[in-house]
C-alpha cells in the first residue's frame, strides 16, 4: 500500500519534539515514530545489538546511519503490516539528523510512493533548552514525556497515560546534553536549508506554553495535509 504523507519534526534537544508529536499524532491521524524511543526499547534487550546501540547512546553520539535506517524501516514496515489503510503517515521525531539520513529517507520514501508533507521546525533559545532537559522525565513503557515543573505527572513518578514508572534518561547528563546540542547545530540544523529549498519548512516558536504550541502546529499542519491529495478515510 503506497502513498503515505509524513511530517518531519526538527528542533534541538528539549525543543518539545516528543511532547508535541505525541499530542499531534492522534489529532492528525499520524503515527508518532521517534527513533530515540525505538532505540530505548531496543536497549531493554540483553543482546549484542542492544550493547552496540548503548555504546553510542549513553555518550550522546549518533548511532551509525545504516543501523538507524534499518531500525526506522522495520518500524515503518510493521506499521504497514499492522495498520494497513488506517495508517495515513508518520510524524517523524528524531529522524533525519544529518544529510546522509535525509537523502536516504528521500530514497526510501520515493520507493514506497510516499511523500514528505511538511517539516516542522521548533525554535527555542538555548538557555531554555538546558532548563527543560534538566527536569525531563520519561516513561519507558509508553514513551510519554514529562517535566518536574513545566509538565508534571498527576502522581509523582507515575505515568498519567499508562501507570508506568517515570525516570530520567541515561543521556540527560550535562556532558551528553552538551554533545547532543553540538551535533544538532553541526549536522541537523543544516537540514533546514535542504528542506527550505523544497518549501517544506514551517517555523514555529516553541518557547511558549505547550498547549499554545500544539494549537499553532495543528493549524499549520492541517492546512498542509489538506492541500495534499490525501486519500479520504
Ligand atoms: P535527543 O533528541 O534528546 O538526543 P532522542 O531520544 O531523539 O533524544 O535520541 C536519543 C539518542 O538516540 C541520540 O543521542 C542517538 O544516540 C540516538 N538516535 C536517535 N535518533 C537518531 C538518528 N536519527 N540517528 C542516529 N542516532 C539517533
Ligand atoms: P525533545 O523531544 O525535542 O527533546 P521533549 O518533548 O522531550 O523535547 O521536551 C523536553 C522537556 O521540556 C520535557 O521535560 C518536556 O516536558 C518539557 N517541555 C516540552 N515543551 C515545553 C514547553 N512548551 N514549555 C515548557 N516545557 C516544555
Ligand atoms: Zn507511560
Amino acid at each position: 500500500m503506497a502513498g503515505r504523507f509524513h511530517v518531519i519534526v526538527i528542533g534541538p534537544q528539549g525543543s518539545g519534539k516528543g511532547t508535541q508529536a505525541a499530542r499531534l499524532a492522534p489529532l492528525l491521524q499520524l503515527v508518532h515514530v521517534a527513533t530515540g524511543d525505538l532505540f530505548r526499547q531496543l536497549m531493554t534487550r540483553d543482546d549484542e545489538l542492544a550493547r552496540e546501540v548503548r555504546s553510542y547512546y549513553d555518550r550522546g553520539a549518533l548511532v551509525p546511519d545504516e543501523l538507524t535506517l534499518r531500525v526506522l524501516l522495520a518500524r515503518l514496515d510493521a506499521l504497514e503490516r499492522e495498520q494497513g489503510d488506517q495508517y495515513r503517515g508518520a510524524l517523524l521525531d528524531g529522524y533525519p539528523r544529518n544529510l546522509a539520513q535525509a537523502e536516504a529517507l528521500d530514497r526510501v520514501l520515493t520507493e514506497r510512493g510516499d511523500v514528505i508533507a511538511a517539516v516542522v521546525h521548533l525554535v527555542v533559545p538555548r538557555e531554555v533548552l538546558i532548563e527543560r532537559l534538566s527536569g525531563r522525565l520519561i516513561c519507558l513503557t509508553c514513551g510519554a514525556t514529562y517535566h518536574v515543573r513545566f509538565s508534571p505527572p498527576r502522581v509523582a513518578g507515575i505515568c498519567d497515560r499508562c501507570g508506568g514508572a517515570l525516570m530520567q534518561r541515561s543521556d540527560d547528563t550535562p556532558e551528553a546534553v552538551a554533545r547532543r546540542l553540538e551535533t544538532y547545530e553541526q549536522q541537523t540544523a543544516p537540514l533546514l536549508d535542504y528542506y527550505r529549498a523544497r518549501d517544506l519548512v514551517i517555523d514555529i516558536d516553541g518557547n511558549r506554553p505547550i498547549d499554545v504550541v500544539t494549537h499553532d502546529l495543528l493549524v499549520a499542519l492541517e492546512s498542509r495535509l489538506a492541500h495534499n491529495p490525501c486519500r479520504s478515510s
